[in-house]
Order: C-alpha cells, then structure tokens, then sequence
C-alpha cells in the first residue's frame, strides 16, 4: 500500500513513532494508502527544520523565491493529470472538476503570489514630511503554520503556503489528514526543482494532534486556518495565549436572493451551481434560496428540475458532474441533517437520499443525491446551521427588507449571491448584508487582487491580495529625521523653524 510521508527538511519521513492512518477513496470506501499520523515531535522537528531555514530564505531575492514558485507551479502543470486524479481519488469529487478547476487554480495562486510579491517590493511606502521620512517595510514574520481543509485540497493549500513562501516566510503546513495526497505531491515537485530544504515543510495528521501542536508551538508566530467554525474557535483561543497571529477562514450559511426582476433562468443556473457544485462542500455554496414571492414556484421548479439532471456517477467517469461526499461519516451527517429538518416541517422536493443506479466500482461510497428541500423558515436549525453537503432549503419572500432579513439572520456571513437586474437594488441590498463577499448575478467568480474572507463566525482577516502579504509579515516603520536630530517632542527635528 502507497505510504504517504511527512516532508520535513527537504526530505521525506516517517513519523517519530511511525503511526499511520488510513486514506479512504470516499468513492468506493477503500483504502487507498497510509498517511503519516505526525505528532508533536513531528511538528516540533518541522518548526525546527523551517526556523532554520527562514533567515536565509528571507535573503534570498524576492525574484528567485518567485522564480522557485513559478517552477513548482510548472512541475504541478506538467504532470496535471495526475495531480487531478489524486485529488478525485482522496476527495470523491469529478475528475473534471479537479482537472478544470482544482489543480489550475493551485497553479493560478502560486504564480500570483509569486508575483504579487515582486510588485510589493516595487510599491515603495513612503510618507515624507518636511522633517522626516517614514518608511513602512513588511518583514516576513519568520515561520507560518497553514492548516487547510479537505474540500478543496491543493487549491487551499497553495492559497495558504503561497504568499508567506513569496514574502520570505518558511511555512510549515497540515494538510486536512483526510486528503493529503496531492501536498505530498507538491512536496516532491518542490524538492525536484530545488526549493531549499526547511523552507517548506508538511507534517501530517489529525487536526487535535497534529494541527493543535502546530498551533500551539512557540517557534510560529503566525497561523493561517481554513476549516470549520468550531475548529477555528478553538484555534483562535490558543492563539491569543501567545499573541499569535491568526487568519481564520471558516464556514458558511449562505443565502442566495432572486428578485422577480432578475434573468429568472440565469439565476436557476447560478442557484443549481451555488448549491450542487463540488457536491456543495465549498465553503460559498448556497444552503438557502431566498426567492421573491411571484417568481417563487418558477424558480423552485428550475433547480429542481436542473438537479434532477446532474449526473451523479463514479467520479473518474468523464461524464459524471455530481460524485461523491468526502466520507460516510460526513454523508451520514448531512442525511442526519435531512431527516431533522424533516421533522422540523421540511418537505424533500427532490433527493433525499442515496441515489440508486450507481456503477458498481462505487456502489458502497458516499454518496448523497442533491436534495431540495422547502416550507421551514429561519426559526428551523437546518437553516441557521452549516450543513456542507449538497442541499439547499428553498423560502419565498415578499420585498426587499424581508430578503436581507432573512440572509442576515444566521451566526455566519460568508458570501451572498443577489439575482436582480435592478441595479439600484443591487448596490443597496450589497450595503445591507453582513457578509465578506457579495455577487450579483454570479456566484464564486474570483478575483485574486480583492479581500477574501467572512464576517461573524465565518472568520477572522482577509485572504486574498495585499491582506494575504501583509498577513504573513510585521509592518516594520522606519522614520527617518531629514535634517539635524529630533528633539524630545520626538516631533520636530532640531535646527527647523517649526
Ligand atoms: P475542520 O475544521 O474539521 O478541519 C480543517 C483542518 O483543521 C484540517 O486540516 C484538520 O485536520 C485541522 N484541525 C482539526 N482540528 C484541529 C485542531 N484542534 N487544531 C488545529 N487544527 C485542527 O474542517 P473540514 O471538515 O476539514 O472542512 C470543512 C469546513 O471548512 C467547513 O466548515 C467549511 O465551510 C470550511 N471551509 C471554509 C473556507 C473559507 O474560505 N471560509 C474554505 C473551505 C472550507
């Protein structure tokens, strides 16, 4: 059986006391390969191997650390085949969908980092006055912890190692222990075209073992973490005993809005892909569709009929666009969360369970069919709690307040999607719901230059552009007298006339 190694001072190893998990393709529900099971000692030897290397690696020029990162970004393309074929097998999504979507976009946010970084050393911040200069610099902090999720593996997990690698940040990082096989991967692309050893290091594990003690290590002063709100909770509090930095992304109750004013059968479309996509475990996908009374029964039948249409099937099957959950346990969740709302008062307008027919090389994986549900309203849990799985819980509303009401009435503010054609209503309504990210009539059209990230419990910071660079280093401000010394005030440097 394949063995998955940490990557710990440029080479591969075993765990201190040579612990393994299981790698189940969710899929089929085999085991696929073991993954190292790392443990403080493991983290402890990482932290190490990355203080290390951080010094040197925070002289190394910022072209030759973009450079480095442009050629694993060329390693990653050249074999993106099999990058995507491992990323369905550990993840159960289409294989299309990583060939299209994951892996590309792993590859986009190395190569824009790695430029982005080379631009801020270009974008001088200076401040003159007439009796002194204050230079701002961005010092790498030293050595980034980057926890990431499973549902997106190599795409999160570039997004997180990118901009502290391209600011000259050694960054030791915790794939999710469910999907660890493409950041191994990355790993060995990183060796081939000569990253330095210690400058990236991948320990895996379990979240409480190994991912606690990256974040409770005293060597890392900064922790990036994508994953769940209770997780992230708890990451937060451990890092404010140590004043550590911390980047929280974590999850969502998003709603979607259709005015009767909108292009009805785009939003249908845009509706179905929000809620089904990656079988809906992307943290932007939409659980509640908040759909204007008149246009209500038109809209609903739409994204039923479109998820009747998917074509749920063995993920590695070209044709297949709908595959399967991450893990049994996960997909019982979600049926949990099916059957309450039912009791709740849900009707299952399509989908609700298992869905039959399905090949027989996947006949025992997790799969769950999508699923609409209507006639509960915000009082009812499932629509307050994140469900992460593809179902999505149609409510009708009659204007403008009850819509940004009802969208606002959860813990979470990720994203909102808004369908009108009004655009009036559009930039009022964007103004009135409490969330990070608002799209009109689109949904998860991404721009790498604007601020990513949730309000609420869905996070903590901003990813994305100068907030991801500035993440990752301390501001250092360098003030300079023009002229003489400054006197006492500290205000005004002696020999001026003011
Ligand atoms: P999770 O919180 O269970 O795990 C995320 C990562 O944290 C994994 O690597 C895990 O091993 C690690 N972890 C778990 N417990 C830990 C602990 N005590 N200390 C340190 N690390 C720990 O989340 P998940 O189930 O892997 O991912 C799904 C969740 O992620 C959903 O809630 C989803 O909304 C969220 N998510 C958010 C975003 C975003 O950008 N906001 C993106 C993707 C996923």
């Amino acid at each position: 059986m394949h063995r998955i190694e940490h990557f710990i001072d440029g080479e591969a190893r075993v765990s201190v006391d040579n612990q393994w998990l299981d790698v189940v393709e969710p899929a089929t529900g085999g085991v696929v390969a073991h993954v190292a099971r790392g443990l403080l000692e493991d983290v402890d030897a990482a932290v190490s191997a990355s203080r290390a290397a951080a010094p040197r690696w925070a002289a190394t020029s910022v072209r030759e650390r973009a450079r480095l990162l442009h050629a694993i970004a060329d390693g990653i393309e050249v074999d993106l085949e099999a990058f995507a074929h491992a990323e369905s097998i550990d993840t159960g999504k289409p294989l299309s969908l990583a060939r299209t979507v994951d892996i590309p976009r792993a590859i986009a946010n190395l190569r824009w980092f790695a430029d982005a970084a080379i631009e801020a050393g270009h974008t001088a911040e200076r401040f003159d006055t007439s009796t002194a200069t204050n230079e701002v610099l961005r010092m790498p902090v030293g050595v980034v912890g980057a926890i990431s999720p499973w549902n997106l593996p190599l795409y999160l997990f570039t997004w997180k190692i990118a901009p502290p690698l391209a600011m000259g940040n050694a960054v030791v990082a915790k794939p999710s222990e469910l999907t660890p096989t493409t950041a191994s991967m990355l790993a060995g692309v990183a060796s081939a075209v000569g990253l330095p050893a210690g400058v990236l290091n991948i320990v895996h594990g379990l979240g409480i073992e190994a991912g606690a003690a990256l974040v409770e290590h005293p060597g890392v002063p900064a922790i990036t973490f994508t994953g769940g709100t209770t997780t992230g909770r708890g990451v937060n509090q451990a890092c404010a005993t140590s004043f550590k930095k911390v980047s929280l992304e974590l999850g969502g109750k998003n709603a979607m809005l259709v005015f009767a004013d909108a292009d009805i059968d785009a939003a249908i479309d845009t509706a179905t892909a929000a809620a089904f996509a990656n079988q809906g475990q992307i943290c932007l996908c939409t659980e509640r569709l908040l759909i204007e009374a008149s246009v209500y029964d038109r809209v609903l039948e739409g994204v039923i009929e479109r998820a009747r249409a998917l074509s749920i099937g063995d993920p590695l099957d070209a044709s297949t666009d709908f595959g399967s959950l991450i893990s049994e346990a996960h997909r019982d969740r979600v049926k949990a969360a099916v059957g309450n709302a039912r009791k709740d008062g849900a009707q299952v307008c399509t989908g609700g369970g298992r869905p039959s027919g399905l090949p027989d090389r996947v006949a025992a994986g997790a799969f769950f069919e999508p699923t609409v549900l209507q006639g509960i309203d915000m009082d009812v849990a499932f629509n307050r709690e994140e469900v992460f799985g593809p179902v999505v819980c149609a409510m009708p509303f009659v204007d403008e307040a009850e819509a940004v009401h009802k969208a606002n009435a959860t813990d979470y503010g990720l994203c909102a999607t808004v369908c009108t054609q009004d655009i009036d209503r559009a930039a009022r309504v964007a103004r009135q719901l409490d969330v990070g990210t608002v799209w009109t009539n689109c949904w998860l059209v991404r721009d790498f230059r604007v601020p990513f990230g949730g309000v609420k419990h869905s996070g903590l910071g901003r990813e994305g552009g100068d907030d991801a660079l500035h993440f990752c280093t301390e501001a250092r401000t360098v003030c300079t007298a023009s002229r003489g010394t400054v006197d006492a005030s500290g205000a005004v440097p002696t020999g001026t006339a003011t």
